[in-house]
């Protein structure tokens, strides 16, 4: 190719709408552009980077036998409206009307539609397993799109599902997608991490999300600085602890103290003069409608996930303030376990908290020397605080340090929820109707590509890895007007052509600064110089964009040395 036909606007200055390196760097390479907020057009050389990926994406799932397909962007209502996600997935779905009225949405997901393409197709056991993706744009109408291609309300995904007979089944399919998926990162060049996820409120499902660790990641990874242990911070584990019984002769004579104006866990401390580490926070839901108490240490933070899933309740909710007058007979901020007629759930770390302070359930009050067991019951405890950086690993004796993460990828055990609410089943050996259990599992395409950019970049621009590079090679003869030059770089241009190397030929007659300059912003892995001077010594010079190595190498050995470093990759 030549390159004074790409279309590669590359800009000089960095736009204004762009926060983070890769959203930048896409733009001033001229690889993207904007249509409107969170919806983007490729240009050649991003859709190449784009193509690319989803090359090594198709022969990774071809190689573990998944198939692939292309289903509708445009879905019926009637199908959401089955699981029940037509009102659920909430303002995120875009929805359309056709011109007789009848709903559509534009598929932020597929489940709903490849369930549906089963169930009336897929009848005996003796068709399963069944694996199947498709690589396609979706949609979500994201309240905060942002960051390019990182959080864009158009974007390009592969998403795979699985449908198993049951789930040893499903078992063997999710690992062989998770290996196929570490495979996939590491051939675009980036280094994942697998982290343990949370798969939503309801059930114990088992799902994995491949993270990027980069600063400019939107999710919070906790990992141990010595196992292999890696969770998304809203999963991650906390690791039980429990006091023993509190010794009788420890506990001091319960106390109520007046607290006017002091009602958050720092005031209260300040007020009282206590450690945040002795103070109980008690927190009022609504659990299914009805209220139960959570408490954790005023050191510590609630995670709602965990609650929930503890209680396994559809709907958990902070209580409003009327509820909480109601259960405790004062306003927000003096909640209390001491007294208290409701179902109260505690964090381990509770039963270490000795001579505690608690809110009294009494405006402008609070408790003082408030023991477990003597003063009140807990119904249950369980890990349900956040767990945070330099929290222990729960899985060895390390420690947990904390990063930001870039979600590339997720694979993830369904199992039997969309096929329930679909109705779709098979016949199982003994005659028996039998729901699918089901897998899904998404990458991010653009995404992975926009990660590829926060991880490889300088100064300078993008440094791509030769795998997923725009072109792999560009030649630039310091002058075009130069004859000698212009044959010699015309030359190697076809060489490597017909050796099947992407090769971009810098025919402009631009200056040689404003050539490398470009080269260098759009990333190319490797790029022979042609000057006058090494050409007399029957040379060419070869720069590695990434180490900026310069390697003076004879003109008939530089195809070879091209080829033998596109082989090493
Ligand atoms: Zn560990």
């Amino acid at each position: 190719m030549l390159m004074s036909q790409i279309y590669s606007p590359t800009l000089r200055e960095t736009p204004a709408e762009a926060e983070i390196v890769s959203h930048q760097l896409m733009l001033r390479a001229g690889l993207l552009r904007r249509s409107a907020t969170g919806i983007y057009s490729y240009l050649p050389l991003g859709l190449r980077v784009i193509r690319k990926i989803e090359q090594i994406i198709r022969e990774e799932l071809n190689a573990i036998g998944s198939q692939e397909v292309l289903l509708p962007i445009v879905q019926p209502a009637e199908l959401w409206h089955e699981t029940g996600r037509w009102d659920d997935y909430g303002p995120e779905m875009f929805k359309l009307k056709d011109r007789n009225g009848r709903q559509f949405s534009l598929g932020p997901t597929h489940e709903e539609i490849i369930t549906a393409l089963i169930r009336s197709e897929v009848r005996s056991y003796r068709q399963l397993p069944l694996s199947l993706y498709q690589i396609q744009n979706k949609y979500r109408d994201e309240i905060r799109p942002r960051f390019g291609l990182m959080r864009g309300r158009e974007f390009i995904m592969k998403d795979m599902y699985s449908f198993h007979r049951n789930e040893e089944d499903l078992d063997k399919t999710y690992w062989d997608a998770y290996h196929a998926y570490e495979r996939i990162f590491s051939r675009c060049g980036l280094e994942t991490r697998a982290v343990e996820a949370d798969s939503g409120a309801i059930g114990g499902d088992v799902t994995h999300e491949f993270m990027v660790l980069a600063d400019a990641g939107e999710d919070l990874v906790l990992y141990c600085d010595s196992c292999s242990y890696a969770a998304n911070a809203e999963r991650a584990e906390g690791v039980p602890v429990d006091n023993g019984n509190i010794p009788e002769n420890k506990m001091n004579k319960l106390a109520e103290e007046a607290t006017p104006q002091a009602s958050t866990i720092d005031q209260i401390s300040e007020f009282l003069n206590v450690k945040s580490s002795e103070i109980i926070k008690t927190l009022i839901y609504l659990a299914d409608g009805k209220p139960i108490a959570a408490l954790v240490r005023g050191d510590h933070n609630i995670n709602e996930i965990k609650l929930q899933k503890m209680l396994r309740c559809e709907s958990l909710e902070l209580a409003d303030d009327e509820t909480i007058f109601n259960v405790t007979g004062a306003r927000v901020g003096f909640a209390g376990p001491v007294g208290l007629k409701i179902p109260i759930y505690a964090d381990y770390a509770i039963s270490t908290v000795i001579n505690a302070v608690v809110g009294a359930n009494k405006d402008d009050y609070h408790l003082c020397n408030v023991n477990l067991n003597r003063d009140f019951e807990v119904a249950k405890f369980g890990d349900l605080r956040a767990t945070e950086a330099g929290d222990p690993c729960p899985r060895c004796s390390g420690t947990l340090v904390g990063a930001r993460g870039i979600e590339v990828g997720q694979v993830f055990k369904l199992g039997t929820k969309y096929s329930r609410s679909l109705n779709a089943t098979f016949l199982e050996e003994n005659g028996k109707e039998t729901p699918f259990v089901m897998g899904c599992y998404g990458i991010g395409v653009g995404r992975t590509a926009a990660a590829v950019i926060e991880k490889s970049y300088d100064e300078d621009g993008i440094i791509w890895p030769l795998s997923i590079a725009p072109y792999q090679v560009i030649v630039v003869p310091v002058s075009m007007k130069d004859e000698k030059q212009a044959e010699a770089a015309r030359n190697i241009y076809k060489e490597l052509e017909a050796a099947g190397i992407e090769v971009v030929l810098d025919d402009r007659d631009e200056r040689p600064g404003v050539k490398f300059k470009d080269a260098d912003l759009i990333g190319f892995p490797l790029r022979i110089t042609i000057g006058s001077k090494s050409l007399e010594k029957g040379e060419m010079e070869l720069v590695i964009r990434k180490t900026k190595e310069k390697l003076s190498i004879p003109i008939e050995d530089i195809a070879q040395k091209v080829l033998q470093l596109i082989k090493e990759a």
